[in-house]
């Protein structure tokens, strides 16, 4: 990877207390390697108050949203948090997105909970123009159907996308963007690396969900945005395509998804 090529992660939780001890030396390192930016989803209404401080210390873009993981039986009430946030945030020019929000059948107990809950943050993203960021575990059926029903005006990306060909055209089909991070690089990911063989550059963007989901290859360490110059690199070697002209293609991708 050459010096001059710029990188986003599009998806780090940099507020997590795992980066708690070395947040400025992380953010240094992502500068000498040219990794201008990352974008922090929110989880929770606990977490929103941290993120922020931390989103705007950094001054990195933002999303706020309510996590599937968090979703429980006072979820209007969480909705309603959220509402009055992005309200307060609306002319603050770093809040990118609705999210992370989504649908994951991992977590099942509070599965009855988490599909009214993101149809409420459909509506939300709809309501203030933003794109969503969806995380879909073991749910892209309920969730293609979902999203088939709210024509939401600036769609958005299934982040950390994990699925047959088949699947991912169908979210292209509905104009989401695809997510792609370092389960990429674990060898068995074969069905993964499939859909970044086939399909155009034009359905992806890159990220690293840091601190969760390190690559086989750097199990026992923590995950941090520094992984996204590796993730670009097995794209560029999956789509025969040079690190230059990829690197490129997924910075405009990101750039325009979300306007920054
Ligand atoms: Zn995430």
């Amino acid at each position: 990877m050459t010096a001059s090529l710029r990188l986003i992660d599009s998806h780090a939780h940099l507020d997590f207390p795992e980066f708690d001890h070395d947040r400025d030396a992380l953010f240094a390192a992502m500068a000498k390697a040219n990794i201008t930016t990352c974008i922090i989803p929110g989880v929770s209404p606990v977490h929103w108050d941290r993120q922020l401080q931390v989103a705007h210390q950094y001054a990195c873009p933002y999303g706020l949203g309510l996590h599937p993981w968090y979703v429980d039986a006072h979820w209007p009430k969480a909705i309603d948090a959220l509402s009055e946030r992005l309200d307060n945030c609306s002319g603050d020019k770093k809040l990118v997105a609705v999210g992370e929000c989504g649908l994951d059948k991992m977590h099942g107990e509070n599965w009855h909970w988490q599909l009214p809950a993101l149809e409420a943050q459909l509506l939300l993203a709809s309501k203030h123009q933003l794109p969503v960021i969806l995380h879909s575990v073991k749910s892209h059926d309920p969730l293609i159907s979902m999203l088939s029903s709210h024509s939401l005006p600036r769609r958005g990306v299934i982040h950390g996308f994990y699925g047959s060909v088949e699947i991912a055209k169908r979210y292209i089909e509905l104009g989401y963007l695809l997510g792609v991070g370092g389960l990429l690089l674990n060898e068995d990911a074969k069905k993964l690396h499939k859909v970044v063989e086939t399909l155009p550059i034009e359905s992806f963007i890159c990220e690293t969900d840091s601190p969760a989901m390190t690559p086989k290859s750097a199990k026992g360490s923590r995950n941090s945005p520094l992984l996204i110059g590796q993730i670009v690199t097995k794209m560029a070697h999956l789509q025969k395509k040079s690190n230059v002209l990829i690197s490129e293609r997924l910075l405009s991708n990101v750039l325009q998804l979300f306007e920054l």
